[in-house]
């Protein structure tokens, strides 16, 4: 059995602009910065795997089916750019119901991990919320907060932060030459 590593890519404000309850796959772009962090943490041989909190399914706003509509479009849309996405994970809750998996929940993760078989103290989260902060130390992997804010810089020593999902993929790839050298 081969032990993998993986990025947990949060959804909306990370991987794309973040449009609240996002029901139309037309409205999907991708920012070049995503492409680019993708293909880097491809590169350095990362699973990519989304993690994302849908509420609006709870809320009525759109159905399961009109998710996965979105995920697929998604997913068709970064493998025309070469990007391999390996699964993807949603809470479709209401945060008032207050389900196992919602992130700050590190348990999406954890399920991913199991599922595909990630080493999780080699994994990150990446995502624009505390939340998914959270999520990650819940879990066990370490996290890069993506923050146009100054504020972002005062997290404590586990935690890293970037502007995108490029810049993001940088710090990874720098952190990930200073574990393998030590
Ligand atoms: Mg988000
Ligand atoms: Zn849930």
């Amino acid at each position: 059995m081969s032990i993998h590593k993986a990025i947990f890519l949060d959804r909306d404000g990370t991987i794309i602009p973040d449009i609240p309850y996002l029901s139309d796959e037309k409205l999907i772009s991708i920012p070049h910065s995503s492409i680019l962090g993708l293909k880097l943490l491809q590169h350095l041989e990362f699973k990519l795997i989304i993690v994302t909190n849908q509420s609006g399914i709870a809320r009525g706003y759109f159905k399961e089916s009109d998710l996965h509509r979105i995920h697929n479009h998604l997913l068709f849309l970064l493998k025309n750019d070469g990007i391999e996405i390996t699964d993807v994970f949603y809470c479709p809750h209401h945060p008032d119901d207050g389900c196992m998996c919602r992130k700050p929940s590190g348990y999406l993760i954890q399920k991913a991990a199991f599922k595909h078989d990630i080493h999780l103290s080699q994994s990150y989260m990446i995502g624009d919320k505390e939340t998914d902060v959270e999520a990650g130390r819940n879990a066990g992997v370490k996290s890069v907060l993506l923050s146009n804010s100054e504020e972002s810089t005062s997290h404590n020593i586990h935690e890293y932060s970037a502007t995108n999902l490029f810049e993001a993929a940088q710090q990874i790839q720098e952190l990930s030459k200073i574990l393998s050298n030590s």
